[in-house]
């Protein structure tokens, strides 16, 4: 047996590492600094690893093994941090994954603006400066009924903004049914604290009656608030106040209302089968003064907070410094813009927009992507796994609808050689990484959520890892 001594000898010299074709090669593409250091750290690693009298040192000590890992460790480190992944999870909205896929149409929109100049704020007409919302503002108002809006960096940031102009130093009523916390916390109370405004709580957890506001609205009530339980629902013995009982107090008692909505939604959802959640142009409808959502949840757009209302309170808001600060930039102004076009015909909204189209997909059609996901897989990897085809619920998720279960056909697997739990992490190491569901032995991959190409990857990855054992 080898003795330690003689396997560290047997690590080659880091200069005769970097002088390997397949490392040279490297050169071409990646920083020197980095393929030296990554040669070094490799070695180094080797080198501990015999020490600590590791029982696999000795074949490792060979030159090509050693080249391979430090590639594989260039690679590693000139990879983008922030990437791409495959959602396979079957959540539409998947906060941790980037929340809405952006329509083609909006991408490219984006990267017109991105690698050239753009007439951001300037008036093609009459060649002088003009205002970045202007690009948006006509469609916002076509789309929701409203008489003006804007759009700022998040709807966190569109109900600070609301709140700090109309409302701060003043008070502002809200139902306890309705303090609610968002996930990355959003707190309505610490976002109300943030924007200089006195919260007002009225009645209780689960009941709360036009009363309690009129009792409480004084000379100092700047705003009535109403905030969409979007991420939970208040069941049982509940009553809440409706949008047009508060519009018709805040008329009688000249105080403006405020719906801050959540999810961004411009579609009937009722008409395919999922439950109606209120619309904007609802709001709007009913006479409520101002609306904020969120841009990248049922909206299906870029992160950004949609603020729309009537021209009086939203001029006040633009005039607002703090606007200054939460301005969006050229890139979510053109993805918004592109999203919002494709809005004027709900058909193509229904089928361009990813997360629209993936909510409505129909059952027939997530049962032949199951299928083709499923026979792809059989060809791969069939003597390695139980493949199996099965009937389970996806999520629209990001804090929307959820008590909505989207029933879905799922691609089950068992792996008979590793546990499923080492195949989910060995897949989501590769390139590019997929994020699939664990469900007590059997990994899920849900179609819902699933791009073009993306079954083609998956199937090619766990060939892969199964090749690999
Ligand atoms: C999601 C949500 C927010 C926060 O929106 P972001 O765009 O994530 O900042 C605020 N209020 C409600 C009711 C929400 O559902």
């Amino acid at each position: 047996m080898a003795t330690k001594q003689s396997l560290l000898r047997q690590l080659p010299a880091i200069g005769v590492i970097l002088e390997n074709n397949r490392i040279k090669d490297l050169q071409a593409n990646h920083p020197h600094s980095v393929i030296s250091e990554a040669a070094s750290e490799v070695v180094q690693d080797l080198r501990d690893t015999i020490l600590q009298g590791g029982d696999r040192g000795n074949e490792k000590c060979e030159v090509n093994a050693i080249v391979d890992m430090v590639v594989k460790r260039v690679y590693e480190k000139t990879r983008p941090s922030l990437r791409r992944v495959i959602n396979a999870t079957g959540i539409v909205l998947h906060t941790n994954l980037g929340r809405a896929v952006l329509a083609k149409e909006a991408v490219k929109a984006i990267n017109d603006v991105a690698g050239n100049y753009s007439n951001l704020e300037l008036d093609l007409h009459t060649g002088e400066r003009g205002t970045r919302y202007s690009h948006i503002e006509e469609l916002l108002s076509r789309l929701t009924g409203a008489e003006a809006g804007l759009v700022v960096n998040n709807n966190a940031a569109a109900v600070l903004l609301v709140l700090n102009t109309l409302a701060k130093g003043k008070k502002v009523v809200v139902s306890r049914g309705q303090l609610v916390e968002i996930g990355g916390s959003f707190r309505i109370p610490d976002v109300m604290a943030q924007s200089g405004a006195a919260l007002v709580e009225v009645g209780t957890t689960n009941k709360t009656h036009l009363r309690d506001y009129e009792n409480t609205v004084c000379e100092d009530t700047a705003l009535l608030l109403k905030v969409h339980t979007s991420n939970y629902r208040i069941i049982g013995f509940t009553s809440e106040v409706s949008v047009q009982e508060l519009v018709k107090l805040g008329l009688e008692k000249g105080v403006p209302v405020f719906e801050d909505l959540g999810s961004g939604i411009l579609i009937d959802f009722g008409r395919y089968g999922i439950t109606h959640e209120p619309t904007v142009r609802e709001s709007i409808a009913a006479g409520v003064d101002v609306v904020t959502c969120s841009g990248d949840k049922l909206f299906g757009g870029p992160q950004a907070g949609i603020i729309v209302g009537s021209s009086e309170l939203i001029s006040k808001i633009k005039k607002n410094p703090l606007t200054r600060a939460l301005r969006v930039d050229k890139f979510t102004l053109a993805a918004m813009e592109a999203t919002l076009r494709l809005y004027l015909d709900e058909e193509k909204a229904v089928t361009e927009i990813p997360t629209l189209k993936m909510i409505t997909i129909p059952r027939s059609e997530l049962c032949l992507q199951a299928k083709y996901l499923a026979g792809r897989l059989q060809e791969k990897i069939r003597s390695e796994a139980v493949i199996e085809i099965i009937e389970g619920f996806s999520q629209v998720g990001g804090g929307a609808l959820p008590e909505e279960n989207l029933p879905t056909y799922l691609v089950s697997l068992s792996p008979s050689k590793m546990t499923v739990n080492v195949l989910e992490e060995k897949l989501r190491q590769l390139e590019p990484p997929v994020l699939a569901r664990i469900q007590r032995d059997r990994l899920l991959f849900d179609p819902r959520t699933m791009l073009d190409g993306d079954t083609d990857i998956i199937a090619g990855h766990l060939e892969k890892i199964i090749e690999m054992g």
